[in-house]
């Protein structure tokens, strides 16, 4: 209420109302494989948004009338859950969750390879435990941890982040505050050579603040990719071990 009624000052002696640098992403935080029953999964925490992603698939597509003959199609439901923002909300698919899957699933689709498993499907399931703003990138960034998991065969991992502008500054990763009273937020999502895959915006921004913020969502998406390939390469490594160490012990047995 209070940021209704007075002209809130974004940022203050070159902070943010949260600390942070106009350029710093949100702390985060990603794991793997952390639900048993899903073919991949991943969990990720981007400053207070707390998301789920799980994979099943490549598998038999049901109703059978959607099944591609040359491809998999690859289906992605964005929910959030009601007690993820501070009031309640009324459980079950609404507008925005239908735009926020079909945007979740044209991010991720251009680097999955779906022509190795024709005939199938890969479904992905976005759940939104916590909400602060990003959910939607955080979200992409935990189903291209679960795709990999899952084993999916991609093109490279997506990385998603928002650039916005608040107080006049363009900034890195806004969060509920500067979302909802800033001037714009643009969420994008790249692929690790540069390739743009998702690009929204809310607000307005100038020409040249356009660009700015897009070199700042792409530095954010390249720091978040080093986080996303390092978990993954850990949690491999790690499996890789311990599968070494059950040979060894069968072979002393
Ligand atoms: P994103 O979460 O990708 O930034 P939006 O810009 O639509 O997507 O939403 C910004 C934030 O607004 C959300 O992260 C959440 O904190 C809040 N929000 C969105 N929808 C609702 C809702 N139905 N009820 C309460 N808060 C919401």
């Amino acid at each position: 209420m209070i940021f209704m009624e007075e002209k809130i000052s974004f940022i203050k002696d070159g902070l943010r109302l949260d600390g942070r640098r106009p350029d710093e992403l949100r702390p985060i935080k990603i794991e793997v494989g952390v639900l048993a029953r899903a073919d991949g999964s991943c969990y990720v925490e981007m400053g207070k948004n707390r998301v789920i992603a799980a994979v099943y698939g490549p598998r038999e597509v049901h109703p059978r009338h959607l099944q591609e003959v040359t491809r998999a199609i690859v289906r992605y439901r964005y929910n959030m859950a009601s007690f993820s923002v501070e009031e309640r909300r009324r459980p079950g698919p609404d507008r925005r969750s239908y735009e926020l899957s079909k945007v979740g699933r044209e991010a991720l689709e251009p680097v999955i390879l779906t022509s190795y498993y024709p005939r199938s499907v890969i479904d992905v399931f976005v759940e939104i435990l916590q909400a602060d703003a990003g959910t939607r990138t955080a979200g992409i960034n935990a189903a291209s941890v679960a795709l990999a998991d899952a084993g999916i065969p991609m093109r490279g991992l997506i990385s998603s982040c928002a650039a916005g502008k608040v107080g006049g500054e363009i900034v890195l990763d806004p969060m509920k505050e500067e979302d909802n009273f800033g001037d714009a937020d643009m969420p994008i999502a790249m692929t690790p050579s540069g390739e743009i895959t998702l690009l929204q915006m809310d607000g307005g921004l100038t020409i040249d603040e356009f660009h700015e913020a897009m070199e700042l969502a792409k530095s954010g998406c390249r720091q978040i990719y080093e986080v996303q390939r390092k978990v993954l390469i850990e949690r491999y490594s790690q499996l890789e071990g311990e599968r070494g160490e059950q040979a060894e012990v069968t072979a002393c047995d």
